[in-house]
């Protein structure tokens, strides 16, 4: 496949870009590679600009649950647009979507706008913080939350420590109010609150963990975080930033049946534009300036593109429950295809699968946590990563992130995917 333009485009914005990108992963560095520039892009298909078409498994991160281009979308920000780019006032899609959201996620009274996930869970924080009088804060091994400060923290040795920061830049007294616990492992949890009974404000989660490869959180695991944070008055906080409206319409909260206090979203409530919003309890929503004391602003917040967008694509949803089945038939169809390629070469490789998110695994343990996702090979991961995309098929470059599926893909493109994985595996295996 040639990538003249692309490697041509990539000299240039080296020049003028840190590292030639707006977001590391998108370096392709992890797999030794250059990144793509897109050109355009068409229900499953990405087009670069070398004029290579690629089956596309990342989906904006998750957000084109509909495929690319949707006209829905298409049509509906050429009406939007024309009416005024930005007025940094109120607009009648703002109350539609809050809405939207609140009526589709168990507990959810109220909800603030933002521009991204990180901004989400980092207000979220602080709306748990200020609601609870509280300083710390408990988060898991493996999840990631966005880059503010003081959720970049892994755990330090030893299973109960205070986070270490894990990028210069982050002062060691940011995180010392994060601890970190093991994903799964409630003990862990119980451990820190009971050290710590009266300041732990929150715990941050993501429920199906999408950014250790997807592995999905036990539900006797959530149910004990559910009546740990009850018994000790702490914030229970479901990052739902990939989750939200992509496992099941009410997000990890419906798929299990468990109420957080508040919850984060991101990725599809923007359908593709930056947008973040974080929500709860009326009790705690009600603490957030202008309501309450808490201050948590935005100058773009709210904007009406990505509202109209985002009221969009949640009606749709919302009238076409049956995606849901059908994705996560998808998802289905692709991990046994894997499975029954994995056993026929008699590789012992793990395939997580939850709705529309899937992750292989190259390892032969079982996983639960960030301790066993560390024992997967990233040489595996290349091969494969590069054998596919040499055939059309564009997965996300990095071994711990998940293949987004969208309504677009259809049951012919999954087996000529599985057939690429076949010839991938091949080459996997004589490593
Ligand atoms: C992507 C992501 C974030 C951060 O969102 P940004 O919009 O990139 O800031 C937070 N939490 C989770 C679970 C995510 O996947």
């Amino acid at each position: 496949m040639n990538h003249q333009k692309s490697e041509a485009l990539f000299a240039k914005a080296c020049r003028y870009i840190p590292g030639g990108v707006n977001s590391p992963v998108r370096a392709f560095a992890n797999v030794k590679e250059i990144p793509l520039f897109v050109d355009h892009a068409d229900g499953a298909y990405l087009y670069d600009v070398d004029g290579n078409a690629y089956l596309d498994f990342i989906c904006s991160w998750g957000p084109m649950i509909l495929g690319h281009n949707h006209p829905l979308l298409v049509n509906g920000m050429e009406e939007v647009m024309r009416k005024g780019i930005s007025y940094g006032l109120c607009t009648p899609d703002e109350e539609h979507l809050a809405k939207l959201i609140c009526d589709a996620y168990r507990g959810m009274d109220m909800v603030r706008m933002v521009n991204s996930g990180t901004e989400a869970t980092m207000s979220a924080i602080r709306i748990a913080r200020g609601y609870t009088k509280r300083n710390k804060i408990i988060k898991f091994e493996g999840c990631y939350h966005g880059h503010s400060d003081c959720l970049l923290v892994k755990s330090g040795s030893g299973a109960l420590t205070f986070g270490t920061p894990t990028s210069p830049g982050v002062p060691e007294d940011m995180v010392k109010h994060t601890l970190v616990c093991r994903y799964n492992d409630l003990a862990s949890v119980k451990e820190v609150m009971e050290q710590y009974p009266d300041d732990i404000a929150a715990v941050i989660i993501e429920p199906v963990a999408g950014n250790m490869g997807v592995v999905g959180a036990n539900a006797s695991f959530l149910k004990g975080l559910r009546a740990l944070c009850d018994e000790y008055h702490s914030v229970l906080i479901f990052d739902e930033v990939i989750t939200g409206f992509r496992l099941a319409y009410g997000g990890a909260a419906q798929y299990y049946g468990i109420t957080p206090d508040m919850a984060c979203f991101g990725k599809i409530i923007g359908a593709g534009l930056p947008v973040g919003a974080y929500g709860g309890k009326k009790e705690i929503m009600s603490c957030v300036s202008p309501c309450g004391p808490i201050y948590q602003a935005g100058t773009l917040s709210g904007n009406p593109l990505a509202m109209h967008l985002g009221t969009l694509l949640l009606d749709y949803l919302k009238t076409h429950p049956h995606l849901y089945t059908e994705l996560a038939d998808k998802g289905h169809y692709l991990k046994t295809g894997i499975e029954k390629l994995l056993q026929e070469k008699g590789l012992p490789f793990q395939v997580h699968q939850c709705g529309s998110l899937l992750t292989l695994f190259f390892t032969d343990t079982a996983i639960s946590s960030y301790d066993e996702v560390k024992t997967c090979s990233q040489d595996m991961f290349t091969t494969y990563f590069h054998t596919l995309y040499e055939e059309g098929i564009l997965l996300a470059p990095s071994p711990y992130e998940a293949m987004f599926l969208s309504d677009a893909h259809t049951k012919e493109q999954l087996d000529y995917v599985l057939d690429k994985i076949a010839l991938a595996l091949d080459k996997v295996k004589r490593l």
